[in-house]
């Protein structure tokens, strides 16, 4: 059993030490945000428009290409509502350039990280929602290292927006050039910066120039059971989907693996899954990662399947992708088909997520745990 606080520690509690939040950027605004802004710099309400238009729209952030602008004012917009939040580190792409995960360091030198998921309709990326997470998951690279600080609305954005100029630039061979799905499944417990998250869902789904234009059912946010959060998202006018990590069906196994499930329990947590499916309409994917000789055992399909059964629910097993040195390992392909086949005949569907990026270290937290500790990411094949 990991010890640990029962209650995850939240960084904007009273009390709490202040992180140091990045500066302000438009995505941290909403548009009638960002145009009383540029009123008080002196400018006509109408340029917040035009900036947001160029960053949202366009995805340019340099302001030598806004040339709609007055010349004496491009820099000083460009300062005040386009700040650098994203520092890349590192780029790496492999899947022939259909996966690509970027390394970034923010303002205060933490690090986060951002993957491209390139498929045939569509391209996905995957964000971060805080630097570093404080859920101890103890099967998780990113969880090892503990929570430094909540990201900023626009520090989570600007990740997408990032990722959506490569897309447009064309060099995801095989797949759109526009971005069109978005998956909080980086690092950080996205519940757990929940008012930075939902706005960034907003600026998200927001058409341009408010926003990125993206469709609200197109857009995953993950949690591991934070139930009153769960609730709070469901009371949202949002129809995004629910992922639930949950990688076991009984509470004593799950006490380890999500520590969190010593505060929420499992029947808690699926309880306020099915209120959020039932006030949404959106199906749940149940996340579970196959762990081998941990939480793989054809009794725990079973009992999987009989909590999910009649559910609207969708199981995704993924294949561990172990951290280098961990004791934890993947599940073996044939333990895995038989879960599946379990599953299945519980009438659960089901299915296995591809495992995109192993040999950029590919789940959460590995890039940054490598670039932390000055092994090289690239030679560190977890596959
Ligand atoms: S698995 Fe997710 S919630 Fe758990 S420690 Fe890692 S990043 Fe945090």
């Amino acid at each position: 059993m990991t010890s640990l606080p029962l209650i995850p520690v939240d960084p904007d509690a009273p009390g709490a030490r202040r992180a140091a939040m990045p500066p302000q950027h438009l995505a941290d605004l909403d548009l009638a945000g960002r145009k009383a802004l540029v009123t008080e710099l002196g400018e006509p309400a109408f340029r917040a428009g035009q900036v947001s238009t160029h960053y949202f729209g366009r995805l340019v952030r340099d302001p030598a290409l806004m040339t709609d602008l007055p010349a004496a004012s491009r820099e000083r917009l460009a300062d005040q509502l386009l700040p650098r939040l994203l520092n890349p580190v590192r780029e790496l792409a492999c899947d022939e350039g259909a996966t690509r995960k970027a390394l970034w360091r923010l303002h205060d030198g933490s690090l986060v990280e951002s993957v491209l998921m390139g498929y045939p309709d569509r391209i996905t990326v995957c964000i971060s929602s805080q630097a570093g997470c404080g859920m101890a998951c103890p099967f998780c690279a990113t969880g090892q290292a503990g929570l430094t600080r909540n990201l900023s609305t626009a520090e989570i954005v600007d990740q997408a927006v990032y990722l959506a100029g490569v897309a447009a630039s064309g060099v995801v061979a095989g797949s759109p050039p526009r971005l069109s799905h978005v998956v909080f499944m980086g690092m950080g417990e996205p519940l757990a910066n929940y008012n930075r998250v939902v706005a960034a869902i907003r600026r998200l789904v927001a058409p341009a120039p408010e926003g990125l234009g993206l469709s609200q059912r197109h857009i995953t946010v993950s949690t591991v059971g934070l139930v009153p959060a769960i609730h709070r998202l469901a009371s949202e006018d949002l129809s995004v989907t629910l992922a639930l990590s949950l990688h076991a069906p009984d509470d004593e196994l799950r006490d380890e693996l999500v520590p969190v499930n010593q505060r929420w329990k499992v029947s808690e947590v699926l309880d306020a899954a099915w209120a959020y499916a039932a006030r949404t309409g959106r199906r749940v994917s149940i996340e579970y990662a196959m762990i081998k000789d941990v939480n793989d055992q054809p009794w725990r399909a079973d009992l999987l399947g009989r909590l999910l059964a009649g559910k609207l629910a969708h199981v995704n097993l993924i294949p561990l992708n172990p951290t280098p040195g961990s004791r934890w390992d993947a599940s073996p392909k044939p333990v895995e088909r038989e879960f599946v086949r379990r599953l299945r005949d519980a009438g659960v569907s089901t299915t296995v997520r591809d495992t995109r990026g192993r040999e950029i270290d590919g789940a959460c937290g590995q890039l940054a745990a490598a670039e932390d500790t000055g092994t090289d990411p690239a030679g560190e094949s977890s596959a």
